[in-house]
């Protein structure tokens, strides 16, 4: 007897009641026209304090310190708020994590880097269910160097060891992949596919753009070699803010990055007549680093610190479990198809549901302020950001949609 409504609406009563991390929620900036934000594993809410932090900013440094305050911290910034997230978010060390560029651009700094650290080997293993940007930057650097772009077709439990292994050999530099696939979530091995692409002699570069503020990563522990991702999805540095990357201070004297610009020099401000890189991993900076856009990451990242990247991990599961639950209830019923694991231990911090329907109801949704997303051909994701959502959320957003697949 599958759930009615009223059994749906007390069971997410009683998991908000029990929710330890329930108090978060009054820390982000709710408007009432939004009755369900179920994408913010695309674009996080705004934090409340973030309003302040913007504000002062202009006030009290911009306006006032004016050009000084290069000298007392901004140049700094991409080592310094690279530290933090490798603390809160990344299981890295110092020294080995900055924020620049876009997730894009860093993706193309670090695979040139690591394709080139590699001499006498042509092939890049990746593969065709990666997010377009890492595919299409992957393609320009083959072409730029010469490589064989070697594709994994993921299997239904997504790009696993097995194979990677298949894949690799003698001729691999690099593997590229993403740890939490975009449309599914499916969460990889990181551990086992780094060993794998080690074990072949090959880099391992993950790209942690579903994962950072959501899925606690060991990079260090790990033994990964290069990773990026993304500030704007669950660290909710907002629309545009720049990119971190991390590069294991094993691999700081030997990778060059190729956009060599005076902000990655040893002495910018020498104003020298040859480029010498930075020592350890400020070498992977390119220019005047994006300090404004810097700004409201940095109140996610005390948020994340004080609430434990471990306990956002757990509401992060029971979340996408509720999600499946209201799925199983009220959308299997209609057609509805669970695209995501059921397993929550290989499945990131969204859940994606599948419907022919779902071109048409996605946009009649967001009139409604019902906000997941639509991910072509029949996807629609559901992304639930753990310290701004409350599972009475998911159920209101997800009552919506069975209301428009019936309409
Ligand atoms: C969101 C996302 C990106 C976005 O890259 P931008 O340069 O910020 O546009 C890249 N890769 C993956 C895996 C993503 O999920």
């Amino acid at each position: 007897m599958p759930e009615s409504v009223n059994d749906l609406l007390a069971r997410a009563a009683a998991l908000d009641a029990a929710d330890e991390l329930s108090t978060h929620r009054a820390a982000f900036v709710h408007v009432d026209e939004v009755r369900a934000y179920l994408d913010g594993n695309s674009l996080g809410r705004p934090l409340r304090r973030t309003r302040e932090s913007l504000a002062s900013f202009v006030d009290e440094v911009w306006a006032t310190r004016l050009i000084r305050a290069w000298d007392e911290g901004w140049f700094d910034t991409p080592t310094e708020l690279g530290d933090t997230i490798g603390r809160v978010a990344l299981g890295a060390a110092t020294g080995q994590t900055v924020v620049a560029d876009s997730t894009t651009v860093l993706i193309y700094k670090l695979l040139r880097a690591a394709v080139d650290a590699r001499p006498g080997r042509d092939e890049v293993v990746l593969d065709t269910d990666n997010f377009p940007t890492d595919r299409f930057v992957a393609e320009g650097v083959a072409a730029e160097r010469g490589l064989t772009l070697r594709w994994i077709t993921p299997g239904p439990d997504g790009v696993t060891p097995e194979l990677v292994h298949d894949v690799v050999g003698p001729r691999t530099a690099v593997v590229l992949l993403s740890q939490v696939d975009f449309r599914s979530a499916q969460l990889a091995d990181l551990p086992g596919i780094t060993a794998v692409a080690h074990d072949a002699g090959a880099l391992a570069m993950w790209d942690l753009s579903h994962s950072a503020g959501v899925v606690p990563v060991d990079l260090d522990r790990h033994g990964v070699d290069l990773a990026v991702g993304c500030t704007y999805k669950y660290l909710n540095g907002g629309p545009g803010a720049p990119a971190f990357a991390y590069l294991a201070a094993r691999h700081h004297d030997i990778l060059r990055q190729p956009v060599q610009g005076w902000m990655g020099a040893a002495d910018p401000f020498a104003m020298g007549d040859r480029y010498e890189p930075a020592p350890g991993v400020r070498q992977l900076v390119s220019g005047t680093p994006p300090v404004v856009g810097m700004l409201a990451m940095r109140d996610m990242l005390a948020l994340l610190d004080v609430a434990g990247l471990d306990a956002v991990r757990a509401k992060s599961v029971a979340l996408t479990e509720f999600a499946i639950e209201v799925h199983d209830a009220l959308l299997a019923p209609r057609g509805v198809t669970l695209a995501s694991p059921r397993d929550a231990s290989v499945r990131g911090g969204h859940v994606t549901l599948e419907h022919d329907d779902f071109s048409r109801v996605v946009p009649e949704l967001w009139r409604q302020g019902v906000i997941p997303d639509f991910r072509p051909p029949r996807g629609l994701r559901v992304g639930l950001s753990p310290l701004s959502t409350s599972f009475r959320e998911v159920l209101t957003g997800l009552r919506a949609v069975a209301d428009e697949v019936d309409a």
